[in-house]
Parts: C-alpha cells; structure tokens; sequence
C-alpha cells in the first residue's frame, strides 16, 4: 500500500505547515483510492475557526465540509474524503488518544478505511503518513509527490463546455451525484429512516409494482427524482449531519449509508399513473414528497413530548448545539 500526492495537494500541506510554523495545523484529503494506492488530489485547510495550539488541533468542521464538496465537484473524477493530516509538537510522530478518535472516525468512511498523517519538524520537516483500518492497526506506508504518478485523466477538472452543459439543461441527477463527500458523521441515516417511518403510513403499492418495475433510468426520469428529493438530501447533508450516499441504480434513486457494516438503502421513485413519489424503506413503501424528511425532523426537534434518550432526544442535542 502506498500514497501519492498530487502537486497541488503536496503544496497546499507545505504551505499550511509554513503558515502556521509555531502550532499545531492540519487538514483532510480529497482523493481516492484504487489497486492499493491512495492518491491525494487536494488538500484542504483546516477552516477559519479551527483551534490551533501548540499541541491542540481541531477543524473546523463545517467549513471543511463545505469546501471538500465545492471543490470536488470541480473535478470529472469522484472524489471522495479520504483522510487527514496534522502537525504534531517535536519528535511526536504517533497518535495520541484523541487522535484515535479522529482516525476512528475518518476509517468508518469506507471499507478500506483511511489515512492518516503527521507531520513533524524537528527541525527538518518530516511527514509520516499511517493507513488506518477500522480495526485502528495503524501501519506506516510510503509516499510519493508529483502529478506524473497519477493515472492519466484523474487530475482533470471539468472543462467549461461540460459546465455550459450542465448549467444550460439544469442536471438535478448529476449535482446530486456530487453531494457524497462526508465528514465525521454523528447520525447514522438507518437510524432517522426508521424515526421518521414510525411517523409515517404505509402506502401500499402492490397494484403499481409492474408500473415501477417497467420504469427505466434515463435522464429525465433521475433529473425528476432528484429533483424532488434535493431538498431533502441538502437537509441531511448540511444541517443533520448525516452520512449519505447516493447511486442511480436501475429505475431508483438509491440513498444509502455504507459506513457501516450493512449498506442501509433507500429508494426512491415515481409512478407516473398517479404521479406520485414513493420511496422504499425495510420493504416498505411510503408517499414522497420534496422537503418531506426535512419537515418531520424539524417537528420531531421542536415537539415536546419526546423523550430525551431516543433518536428525536439526541437530534435535538446536535441541532441545538449546531444552532446556537
Ligand atoms: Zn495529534
């Protein structure tokens, strides 16, 4: 296993580092992995709130968040959150308790977990970079600079005439596409799917299961679906914390949350019959409408009633905490 950065990833590290010579920084990587190569695209600052001390590091979060999904969306690649570095005081070359935290975090992202590295100055600057398995077993790994080790076309951003494109036909499908770059969840999606269809009636959907199975992915039936679910998924993405990704599979919109062991899906779809948007949840079918997630939750935020150790108990924490 190795890691290779880019040009402008590499700088972007060297250049933080410089900035900020008498603390602790850092950032996370934008990238992604293939055939036992991890290949950093972009490197991204830590955000303007972040606390630097000289050997305290915290991100910004919403901040980095924002940027790693503005500036992957750049990009004709898929990229995707792939890990993280920091800057630690002297010789301190491994981690310390709450950066396994971090880590931890960082490897539930994707099956092949994440990396993670420090960089040191004593007094030379020295990088070593970890891979971090779920399991924690940290394990240094090699590392190589220049934008001539990448595959070729990784490194492409979208040219002007693809933008003009998207801009001009309006492509709900691919920007939601785009939406999948996450950081350090505190919710998980199973568990929201299963608060708000406890809110929710069954819609049997028996006699349109022929309708539904007929449909076929094009263009405009995904442009359709996503836009009627963008609402939603900007929702969870942005203001719930939420670890989503989404695929166009066969005839559905599919959200689903693979951090962790069992892929957790949704889907969505409409029957044109009725024009209705459905979506299916644990086998079970619901009525769908845009902003319908978003509006259950705020209801289950403000309402009283609940109690505070069930899923409306510790949203209301993290909303309260993230609004004040
Ligand atoms: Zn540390």
């Amino acid at each position: 296993m190795k890691v290779v950065f880019s040009n402008r990833a590499y700088t972007a590290l060297l250049s933080e580092t410089y900035e900020k010579i008498t603390t602790e920084t850092g950032g996370v990587f934008l990238g992604y992995y293939e055939d036992e190569t991890w290949y950093i695209v972009e490197a991204i600052d830590p955000g303007p709130t972040s606390i630097f001390e000289v050997a305290y590091f915290e991100y910004d979060q919403k901040y980095v968040t924002h940027l790693i999904n503005k500036i992957a969306r750049m990009y004709k690649k898929n990229l995707s959150l792939i890990g993280l570095w920091h800057r630690h005081p002297g010789s301190f070359d491994i981690f310390s308790n709450t950066d396994d935290g971090t880590n931890y975090s960082y490897a539930q992202l994707a099956p092949q977990g994440a990396i993670s590295a420090l960089v040191n100055i004593d007094p030379q600057f020295r990088l070593t970079v970890y891979h971090v398995p779920k399991n924690l077993k940290y394990k240094k790994i090699p590392y190589e600079v220049g934008d001539q080790h990448f595959p070729k076309g990784v490194l492409d951003l979208l040219t002007s005439e693809e933008l003009h494109n998207k801009i001009n036909r309006n492509e709900n499908a691919d920007y939601i596409r785009s939406l999948q770059v996450r950081i350090a969840p505190k919710m998980k999606l199973s568990e929201m799917m299963s608060s708000i269809c406890s809110k929710l009636e069954e819609f049997d959907v028996t006699e349109h299961m022929e309708e539904i199975k007929a449909e076929t992915v094009n263009d405009e039936f995904l442009d359709r679906i996503s836009g009627e679910v963008f609402e939603d998924l900007e929702y969870l993405t942005e203001q719930a914390d939420i670890a989503v990704k989404v695929k166009m599979t066969a005839r559905y919109l599919c959200l689903f949350d693979d951090s962790g062991e069992t892929e957790i899906r949704v889907f969505f779809s409409h029957i044109g019959s009725i024009d209705k948007f459905i979506f299916i949840y644990e086998n079970k079918s619901y009525e769908y409408s845009s902003g319908m997630f978003a509006r259950i939750i705020e209801e289950g935020i403000s309402s009283e009633v609940e109690e505070d150790t069930s899923f409306w108990g510790n949203l209301k924490k993290i909303f309260k905490i993230k609004r004040r």
